[in-house]
């Protein structure tokens, strides 16, 4: 009996025939599922809600730590996107194969909101609102923190694709070409948002914006836009006193807009739409999404957002 035991832990630590691949968050989800693609043996599972967006503060539930448990690999965003989680995965489940999929993207720490040109300055340029960035701070006291939010650059994106592609491979060698192929054919397809943004950033357009910094910093980068006032990042922290203070920045920089996301707050949606003489765009920036989702989502949405940004910043006078 003991025997046969032993010998079913082993065939599972072989995988028994099937790579069981877990992904922290929805971007990380679709991506990989798009490098697997077709292959029979490889079951892509989300460990986070679909609904949830950035898991910068989440709390693991029963049912999360039942699927780390069964899960032979867990792919990452990686850039310190999944902190929350390594100390339960060391606990229930430590033969867990990790998968940084950011671990060769170009990444952005997060900024400060003003530049200071002394270098002795040693206010705090930290806003007051990344409720997350706190906790990260408390744990980590030294060194920039990394942007974690990548994804929302489609080249990066690409990079994050390879990364998982050569990865796989390491744990499915039978399924490398497949997982490459996969990878480089998804890279071209993110290669036509890319030839967009690089088009859009040449134009003569506005570049002013007011949006969530942290979650737009990547977008942000790529298309050439500064973010002059930042929105709050995640949850429902901003109060009556931020929603002036931000507005009267607004009004001193004259922004083209106002960019706003899906899973951000609902209720400075409603401030904004109500107290804003600025147009106030949605971009949806897929930190979540439906869990059934087409394998095209991504490009779909982006080039949605590409194309309503081009409409809003080009129409109006630089
Ligand atoms: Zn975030």
């Amino acid at each position: 009996m003991k025997v046969w035991i032993a010998l079913i832990l082993l065939a599972g630590s072989v995988f028994g025939g099937e790579l069981r691949l877990l992904c922290s968050t929805f971007p990380i989800f679709q991506l990989t599922r798009n490098v697997v693609g077709e292959r029979d043996s490889v079951s892509v599972k989300l460990l986070l809600p679909a609904e949830l967006g950035c898991p910068h503060d989440y709390v693991m539930t029963p049912r999360d730590i039942r699927r780390l448990t069964k899960a032979n690999a867990l792919v990452l965003n990686g850039l310190g996107m999944e902190a929350f989680l390594t100390s339960t995965v060391q606990r229930v489940n430590p033969e867990l194969i990790m998968i940084d999929s950011g671990a060769q993207v170009a990444s952005l720490t997060v900024e400060t909101p003003h530049a200071c040109a002394s270098t002795s300055c040693d206010h705090d340029h930290r806003p007051q609102h990344h409720h997350h960035r706190a906790h990260k701070h408390d744990r980590e006291p030294t060194g920039p923190e990394l942007n974690p939010h990548a994804w929302v650059s489609p080249i990066r994106y690409a990079t994050a694709a390879a990364t998982i592609a050569a990865e796989l491979a390491k744990l499915d060698p039978a399924g490398g070409a497949t997982y490459a192929a996969n990878a480089a054919a998804y890279a071209k397809r993110l290669d036509i948002l890319q030839a967009k943004i690089t088009t859009l950033a040449k134009s003569n357009m506005q570049r002013e914006v007011v949006a969530d910094a942290q979650a737009f910093a990547y977008l942000g980068a790529d298309l050439g836009l500064s973010i002059v006032a930042e929105l709050p990042h995640g949850g429902d922290s901003s109060s009556a006193a931020d929603m002036r203070a931000l507005l009267k920045t607004t009004e001193a920089h004259k922004p083209a807009a106002i960019l706003t996301q899906p899973s951000g707050s609902r209720r400075l949606q409603k401030l904004l739409k109500r107290d804003a003489s600025l147009p106030v765009l949605e971009v949806n920036l897929m930190s979540t999404g439906p869990i059934d989702a087409p394998l095209t989502h991504y490009e779909t949405v982006m080039l949605k957002n590409l194309d309503a940004l081009a409409h809003l910043l080009q129409s109006r006078e630089p």
